[in-house]
This record gives C-alpha cells, sequence and structure tokens, in this order.
C-alpha cells in the first residue's frame, strides 16, 4: 500500500483507533475490549463511533456532559455519541466547512446492540443543541415512548427489541427545529398473533392490563390478561406490574403531548382490546357441508369482538368462516375449513394492530409536519434506526426483507466509505493502491433486479393464482443456476440459501407467496369500514399517498396515483411496497452527508462488563470495520475544492482580497501548522482531523480579534 502524508492522527485525539500503529483483527479486538473493560464504551475510528452495549446504566450522559459536547469542536474531549450529534448538528448548518446540507446519521448493529438508545440519545442531544425548548421539541421527544410502546417487545435478543425499523427526519429553519417526518419500515405484525418461547407480545398490551383502572378495563371489555391466547408470558412480580403502569402512564401523556385526541385514544385502546377478544375465537372440526362453527365456548368472544370493533357479529363471523368472491359477475362463497378460520382470525387480528400502528405514525407526522412558508429552505438530519442482519435457525420472507436492507446500507457504507473516496484519488491522479472491500452488488442484483431478480420473481409468482411457493422456489432455483450467492436447499426441504455480505442465511420458503401477497379480502374491508368505531372505519376507508399524507375517499374507489394499498384487487405486493420505501429511503441517504454509528453487543447473555471475543469479532467483520480503520488512516476523508476551501479560509490570511485558487489554498494552509494534506489537480485532500484543527485556528483568529 503506498500511504500518503501523515497516517496517525495528532495526540489528544483520545480513544480513536484509526491511531493504532498495529492494524489487525486481534489488534482491533483488544482495543476496543480494553477500552470497554475500563467503562469506555465510544470508541472512533476516525469519524465512525463505535459504541459497546454496556448492559448498565453510566453516568456517561448528564447535563453537564451535553453542555460539555455541545461546542463545536469536541476532538479534544473523548469519543461519545453526543459528539456525533454534535458533528451532525454543526455540518447541518454549514458551520464545519461546504455550506449548510443534510446529514443523517446511520445507527446499526445487531438486535440488543444499543441502536435504538443510541438513536434516542442523539435525538436527546440535537434538541438541547438547538435549545429552542418549544413545544415542538417536547413532542419529537415523546415520539419514541410512543413508538417503543406500540412497536416493541420483549424478545430472546433483547428485553426492549424494536420489532420495526425507523427513519425519522428533523426539519430545520436554521437553527431553530420546525417539523419532524417519520418513516416505519416493516412493522413484525405476525408478533400480534403469536410469539416463540420466552417472548411477548408488544409492550402495549401488557401496559394496558396493568395501567388501566378497573372501571376502564370494564368499558373496553377487557378481562384477565391470563385468559388471552394473544399475550404470552407470565404477569410477574409486583416491581413488573408497577414499571408497566408507569409505562402506561408515560404512553397517556405521550399520546396527549403530541396531540392525539381523547376519542382517539379511546378508540385505539378498544380496538386493541378487539384483537384480544378475536384471538380467542375458536372453530370446531369442520364437517363435511357447511361452515366451520365457532366452538360453543368462544361465542362470548366472537360477540365481545364485535362489541369492540363495531360491527355486526353476523358479519364478524362472516368473515371468518368464508371467502367471497366475485366471478364473472357472481359473488361465492366458499366455505373455510377450520385452519383456514384460524389463518382468517389472524390475519384480521394482524391487519388491525398494523393499521393502528401505521396510524399512529401518520397522525404523528401529521402533528409535527412543519408550518412554514414553502419558500423558506429547511435543512435535516434523519436518524436511522433499523434492524440488522438477521440469520435465525429458521429464516422467513421477514428476514429477507430485513437482510435485504441491510446489505442495501452495507452498499451505501461501502459507497460512501470506499468508491466515493478511491475515486476521488483517481480523478485527482493521486497515488493511491485500492482498497478491497466486500462488494455487495452482485447481491443486491440477485434481489433486486428486474425481471429476474428475486423480489420480481415471487411478485410474478404471487399474481399467479395457481402459483404455490413450491413453484416459486422452482423458479429460484431454474433462475440462479450457477449463481455464487444463491444455494438451493439439500433434500426436500422447500427453501434456498442466500450467500449475503455478512454471511450464508438459509429461507424457508413456506408462506412467502401469502406474505408477499397479504391480500385483504373484499368482505373484511367492507366490514371495517362499515364499523360504528369512527378510527376503525378510518383506517379502513383511507388510502395513503405516496407522500404519507392520509387521503379519505369513498369506499374501494382508486385515486389515480396513489398507493392504493388497501384495494384488494389492485394493491402493491408487500415486497413491492418494501423496494419502493428502501428506494425512497436510500435516495435520502444519498443526498445527504453521512455520520456512522456502529452498536456492538459485547455478549448474549446481556451482561455487564463482559466481553465474548468470538461474538464481538463476528460484528466487526460484518461491519467491514478493519476495512474501514484502514482506509481511515490512510486515506482522505475531507475533499474540498479550491474555491471551497479558499472562500471559508481565506480568513487565516487576514488580508483583503483573497483570490479562490490554488495559490491562495496553499498560502493558507502555510499559514497554519497543518501537517498531511495534500493538493490534487481541483481540490485538496485532507485528514479527517484537520477540519477540527482549521476551525481551532479560525477560532485562535477570532479570539485574538
Ligand atoms: P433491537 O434491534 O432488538 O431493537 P437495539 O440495537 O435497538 O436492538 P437497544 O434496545 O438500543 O438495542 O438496547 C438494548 C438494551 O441494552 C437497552 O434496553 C439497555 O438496557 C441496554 N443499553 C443499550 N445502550 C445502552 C447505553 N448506552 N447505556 C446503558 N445501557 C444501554
Ligand atoms: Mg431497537
Amino acid at each position: 500500500m503506498v500511504s500518503l502524508g501523515e497516517r496517525c492522527p495528532p495526540s489528544g485525539r483520545a480513544g480513536d483507533l484509526a491511531a493504532l500503529s498495529e492494524l489487525d483483527e486481534a489488534a482491533l479486538l483488544s482495543g476496543l475490549r480494553e477500552r470497554f473493560l475500563s467503562q469506555h464504551i465510544y470508541t472512533d475510528i476516525g469519524d465512525i463511533l463505535i459504541a459497546v452495549n454496556p448492559f448498565q446504566p453510566l453516568p456517561l450522559y448528564g447535563r453537564e456532559v451535553s453542555e460539555r459536547y455541545q461546542r463545536l469542536q469536541t476532538d479534544s474531549l473523548p469519543p461519545h455519541i453526543f459528539a456525533v450529534a454534535g458533528r451532525a448538528y454543526h455540518a447541518m448548518l454549514g458551520r464545519r466547512g461546504g455550506g449548510p446540507r443534510n446529514q443523517c446519521i446511520l445507527v446499526s448493529g445487531e438486535s440488543g446492540a444499543g441502536k435504538t438508545e443510541s438513536a434516542k440519545l442523539l435525538l436527546q442531544q440535537i434538541m438541547n443543541l438547538c435549545k429552542g425548548n418549544s413545544q415542538l421539541e417536547q413532542q419529537i421527544l415523546q415520539v419514541n415512548p410512543l413508538l417503543e410502546a406500540f412497536g416493541n417487545a420483549q424478545t430472546v435478543m433483547n428485553d426492549n427489541s424494536s420489532r420495526f425499523g425507523k427513519y425519522i427526519q428533523l426539519r430545520f429553519q436554521k437553527n431553530t427545529v420546525r417539523g419532524a417526518k417519520l418513516s416505519e419500515y416493516l412493522l413484525e405484525k405476525s408478533r400480534v398473533v403469536q410469539q416463540d418461547a420466552g417472548e411477548r407480545n408488544f409492550h402495549i398490551f401488557y401496559y394496558m392490563f396493568a395501567g388501566l383502572s378497573s372501571e376502564e378495563k370494564e368499558m373496553y371489555g377487557l378481562l384477565d390478561p391470563s385468559l388471552y391466547r394473544y399475550v404470552s408470558g407470565q404477569f410477574g412480580t409486583q416491581n413488573v406490574a408497577q414499571r408497566w403502569k408507569d409505562k402506561y402512564q408515560e404512553v397517556c401523556n405521550a399520546l396527549d403531548m403530541v396531540g392525539f385526541q381523547e376519542q382517539e385514544q379511546v378508540d385505539m385502546q378498544t380496538i386493541l382490546a378487539g384483537v384480544l377478544s378475536l384471538g380467542n375465537v375458536t372453530f370446531d372440526p369442520e364437517e363435511s357441508s357447511g361452515p366451520v362453527k365457532v366452538s360453543e365456548a368462544s361465542k362470548g368472544w366472537l360477540k365481545a369482538a364485535a362489541g369492540q370493533f363495531g360491527v355486526q357479529e353476523d358479519e364478524l363471523l362472516k368473515c371468518l368462516v368464508c371467502t367471497m368472491s366475485v366471478t364473472r359477475g357472481e359473488q361465492i362463497q366458499r366455505f373455510h375449513t377450520q385452519q383456514q378460520a384460524e389463518d382468517a382470525r389472524d390475519s384480521i387480528a394482524k391487519m388491525v394492530y398494523g393499521r393502528v400502528f401505521g396510524w399512529i405514525v401518520r397522525k404523528i407526522n401529521e402533528l409535527l409536519a412543519e408550518n412554514v412558508d414553502p419558500e423558506v429552505e429547511l435543512k435535516e438530519i434523519g436518524i436511522l434506526d433499523i434492524f440488522g442482519f438477521e440469520n435465525f435457525p429458521v429464516n422467513r420472507f421477514e428476514q429477507l426483507c430485513i437482510n435485504l436492507a441491510n446489505e442495501q446500507l452495507q452498499h451505501f457504507f461501502n459507497h460512501h466509505i470506499f468508491q466515493m473516496e478511491q475515486a476521488a484519488y483517481k480523478e485527482e491522479g493521486l497515488p493511491w493502491e485500492t482498497i478491497t472491500f466486500n462488494n455487495n452488488e452482485p447481491i443486491l442484483n440477485l434481489l433486486l433486479a428486474k425481471p429476474l431478480g428475486l423480489l420480481s420473481l415471487l411478485d410474478e409468482q404471487s399474481a399467479f393464482p395457481q402459483a404455490t411457493d413450491k413453484t416459486f422456489v422452482d423458479k429460484l432455483n431454474s433462475s440462479f443456476k450457477g449463481n455464487l450467492h444463491f444455494q438451493p436447499a439439500r433434500g426436500h426441504v422447500l427453501g434456498f440459501s442466500i450467500t449475503h455480505y455478512a454471511g450464508k442465511v438459509q429461507y424457508d420458503a413456506r408462506g412467502f407467496l401469502e406474505k408477499n401477497r397479504d391480500t385483504l379480502p373484499a368482505n373484511v374491508r367492507g366490514l371495517f369500514i362499515s364499523s360504528v368505531t369512527p378510527l376503525l372505519s378510518v383506517l379502513f376507508t383511507a388510502t395513503v399517498s405516496r407522500t404519507g399524507t392520509l387521503m379519505p375517499h369513498m369506499k374501494a374507489k382508486v385515486i389515480p396515483g396513489a398507493d392504493d394499498k388497501f384495494n384488494s384487487t389492485r394493491k402493491q405486493s408487500v415486497g413491492a411496497q418494501f423496494r419502493h420505501s428502501l428506494m425512497v429511503l436510500m435516495e435520502r441517504l444519498y443526498s445527504a452527508n453521512p455520520h456512522f454509528v456502529r452498536c456492538v453487543k459485547p455478549n448474549s447473555q446481556k451482561e455487564p462488563g463482559v466481553v465474548d471475543n468470538q461474538m464481538v469479532l463476528l460484528q466487526l467483520q460484518y461491519n467491514g470495520l478493519l476495512e474501514t480503520i484502514r482506509i481511515r488512516r490512510d486515506g482522505f476523508s475531507w475533499r474540498p475544492f479550491f474555491e471551497e476551501f479558499a472562500e471559508r479560509y481565506a480568513i487565516l490570511l487576514v488580508k483583503p482580497g483573497v483570490s479562490l485558487t490554488k495559490e491562495s489554498c496553499l498560502e493558507i494552509l502555510q499559514s497554519t501548522e497543518l501537517k498531511g494534506w495534500i493538493c490534487g489537480k481541483s481540490r485538496l485532500f485532507f485528514k479527517y482531523w484537520h477540519q477540527e484543527q482549521l476551525a481551532k485556528c479560525v477560532e485562535r483568529l477570532e479570539r485574538a480579534a
């Protein structure tokens, strides 16, 4: 490798592993480990922050610390999540050179690594930085408790695991926050009806049982939690109950604060109670003719569910025991088997919960939208907290989507860190031996190519009434024969494997078609539209435009150009919707200046002070962190053009009329003590620490003046 300029950051940058003299996995691991064991959970690799989950509260986030990290220059302070918030905020305002620009912060890591906690700390510090203390800031801070109650759950990996991905965009006019916009990705709806051993349903159900008074429970028709099939897990100790009760209060406060109406809150909880009652409806084995019957013992639950949903009991029953379809203008009724009736029940429950969640997000977006003149230019900081790479004993359609998102993000990371940087060296004629990195483009092609990528093939099969998961797998096997990243399953297993950037994952193909179609039968839709509960009727009547605004419209009428998510006949598949929302996200990320936070889970027992070397090493490898260190140490992450640089730092020459040329740039730089930069054909090449050094020079000058 040809190394250019200074390789190590100047002393004073404590905790920067790009300064390691030895550079291999072992050195990186032991560097991180040593720091972690002395309670330094944050480590920099150049401008990338590594955060190792301490699994214990540490006194790192108090007011005094927050204030210390609000300064423009934080390079003499230890690495910290607040420093990332500061860098993004000041860069958004153009205080770090290069003019005001949109920023994005990507927080990644596996389940339980600390992404959501990091994202919350970032949000909190950014709100502290803009110090407006406005109502809007308070509302924005309430978004997290709200989303966590409805979208998080206890899993074996994490007691507060996010079962959805989110991107929150904070929109600023100069240094004042004016609005926020939230996007959510792939809520794990299946959790509503089924949880694996040791896991729970979404928090909100437990909070409701613990937090509602007896009168309120009676009003909502909620009985003892142990009676509900959908609610698993112990109700446990007094301690837990008290915590849930407090959490319930927190959710109610957040709903009030963000601006949800009283009636909306009541409706929402009644609907959730309805979901639980519905879950208790069971069916007798089918007889030779006629529909399956609701078992005698669960008739009361059917009645309760109908009451809570505000619909006719016999209409609800029809949706459970038969499917209506129209063929050649004639309505045809097909009776369900016992299994089909149970599936219909669960699918309605998932659909209702999913829509409540989607509605909460849309409502938050309406309430927090900026109210400014369209002429006013807003800049934004986005924070992405999205599920990490998943590889379980059984991987389904959901895992495929999650892993696809991770491939996209890895590609973005590679693009930013490796490709853009190296392309600039080449253009400017710098001697630079390319650092090889694991380019995952072929995997993205395998998944996303049109018309022959995996998702397209899945859509093609989903549109075929006769197709099955088996025909889908056959199609994949023939289309991807010989593809290095695809392997057919061995033996009679209905599945396939994909070699992702982070390892090989075996997928179980059962249920792929059904999940991708996610059809809402017309009679179910009609049932809920007729509900006397206004909220429920809205949930099934409304359609969502691409921009995410709610557009109520008449029954089943299609608004041209809108995402007709709720029309069973012309609905986009789940895969296609996800692909679309990922594309929108990637566009946003590519047009912003990124900051990376890589969260690391030190052990799987969630123990403080314990580092499982093997586990950490694997995460470092998934993340490509070794290559990252190398490029951060040997590379030049800041590459301003001559004009841009001269304009900003002419002030250092303390004379009027500095021209915006290469010569001026050199003159400016010679007036400083900066070492290790390089001059190209049209721009300068700086190490990541030079920016802060220059800012210091400016500050010194201003102080002297
Ligand atoms: P998932 O993908 O499952 O949502 P995650 O990466 O979002 O996981 P978090 O929920 O942020 O993980 O963190 C898991 C737990 O680890 C937290 O509930 C908290 O107990 C602990 N934790 C994470 N970060 C910190 C921190 N900075 N200080 C103290 N504890 C932390
Ligand atoms: Mg999380």
